[in-house]
């Protein structure tokens, strides 16, 4: 779960945003009050901040948000049995489905960060998400069994799932009839830049928006500085902040084991799985955050970083050149890796 800080309005508005805390900075009052649009769509929440944009405006902001997020909702979710996604989990047969623009390019971002994690990101991870109940289905009340495991895998694979652009539109392909795409790790981050969209189409160029832990910012707060993003530490207490970024015009996401969980038979089990051994991790990387020039890039990679483990996440950030911060529980306590792209959106850091 990502967890970000910014610091945009008035102490009034310290919240929490799926993990995500906006706290404010402003020292005195400025001329500009801002304006915050926020609300609740996949299970999470959402929320806008622009800078420099007339209140008469609001009606028309808050309705064109709703309106981008339930149609991606409408598209991609697998907690909703009618939406584009489901209704081709649920296509047994091999024959490409119709897909919007945008969809295929998240499909496609999906894919290609899948190949460059040797499969540790892997949109076809389904079958063994709702296996070990962090799907649309319940939580299983025993550990899944080898067997279980087994047959789950088997319909798990990126090289089963293929996107075409034809000139009669975007397809989507599988050639395995069980196989279950499952969008979850990227949609956040999908969302979130169709809201930043949303504001350029509206000829706004100071925002801030977030879908539960995605995070993009362009331009400035209302009090004329840019915009801050906090990563909180990984620990039970809220509000706790590891380190601040400006992202300039970037996104960020988080990938973290330390929220999202649920205990069977004892163990605390995470809700990012391992697709090598079917099992959810169980290495000490607690947190991996991207910054990326998208907010889906971002919370494409993050996931695959989990997965991996610090190590090989901080060898594969080195070689694709990414601004990552990896924080990793070392007993007690935690230690953490900062990446020399990540450095450049640095503010500060905790001690
Ligand atoms: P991330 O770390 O970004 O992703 C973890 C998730 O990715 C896991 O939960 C799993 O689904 C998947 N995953 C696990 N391992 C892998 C892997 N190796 N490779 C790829 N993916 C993996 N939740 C609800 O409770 N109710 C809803 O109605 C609902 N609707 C949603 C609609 C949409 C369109 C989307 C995108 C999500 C929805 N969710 C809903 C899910 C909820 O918001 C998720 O918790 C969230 O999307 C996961 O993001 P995260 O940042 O917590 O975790």
């Amino acid at each position: 779960m990502p967890f970000h800080l910014s610091f945009p309005f008035s102490p009034r508005t310290l919240g929490l945003l799926a993990g995500a805390l906006m706290l404010a900075g402003c020292d005195s009052p400025p001329d500009d009050p801002g304006m915050v649009i926020e609300g609740k769509i996949m299970g999470t929440l959402y929320r806008v901040s622009v800078a420099g944009v007339d209140q008469a405006a609001r009606p028309a902001l808050a309705r064109d948000i709703l309106a981008v997020l339930n149609r991606d909702d409408q598209e991609i979710s697998t907690y909703k049995p009618d939406s584009v996604l489901s209704r081709f989990n649920r296509y047994q047969g091999s024959e490409p489905q119709p897909i919007s623009a945008d969809m295929a390019d998240v499909v496609v971002t999906a894919l290609r960060v899948g190949t460059l994690t040797q499969g540790a990101m892997d949109i076809t991870v389904g079958p063994l998400v709702n296996l070990w109940g962090f799907g649309p289905d319940k939580q299983p009340v025993a550990t899944p069994d080898a067997a279980q495991i087994a047959a789950a895998r088997q319909k798990v694979g990126l090289s089963h799932l293929t996107v075409t652009a034809r000139a009669d539109g975007q397809w989507l392909q599988k050639d395995l009839p069980g196989l279950y795409v499952d969008l979850s790790t990227v949609g956040e981050g999908y969302a979130t830049d169709h809201l930043a969209r949303l504001m350029e189409q509206h000829g706004i160029s100071n925002y801030l928006v977030s879908v539960g832990g995605a995070v993009l910012s362009r331009g400035h707060n209302p009090q004329g500085r840019p915009w801050q993003v906090a990563i909180q530490k990984p620990t039970d207490r809220e509000n706790a902040v590891q380190a601040i970024v400006d992202l300039q015009g970037h996104g960020i996401s988080t990938s973290g084991s330390y929220r999202n969980y649920y205990e069977l038979d004892g163990k605390r089990l995470s809700h990012v799985i391992d697709p090598a051994t079917g099992r959810p991790i169980t290495h000490k990387l607690v947190s991996a955050t991207v910054i990326a020039p998208t907010a889906t890039l971002a919370d494409t990679w993050d996931t695959g970083l989990m997965v991996l483990g610090t190590a090989k996440a901080r060898a594969l950030a080195e070689q694709q050149q990414l601004a990552v911060y990896l924080i990793t529980r070392e007993g007690d306590h935690f230690t953490h890796y900062m990446s020399p792209q990540f450095k450049a959106f640095l503010v500060s850091e905790a001690k």
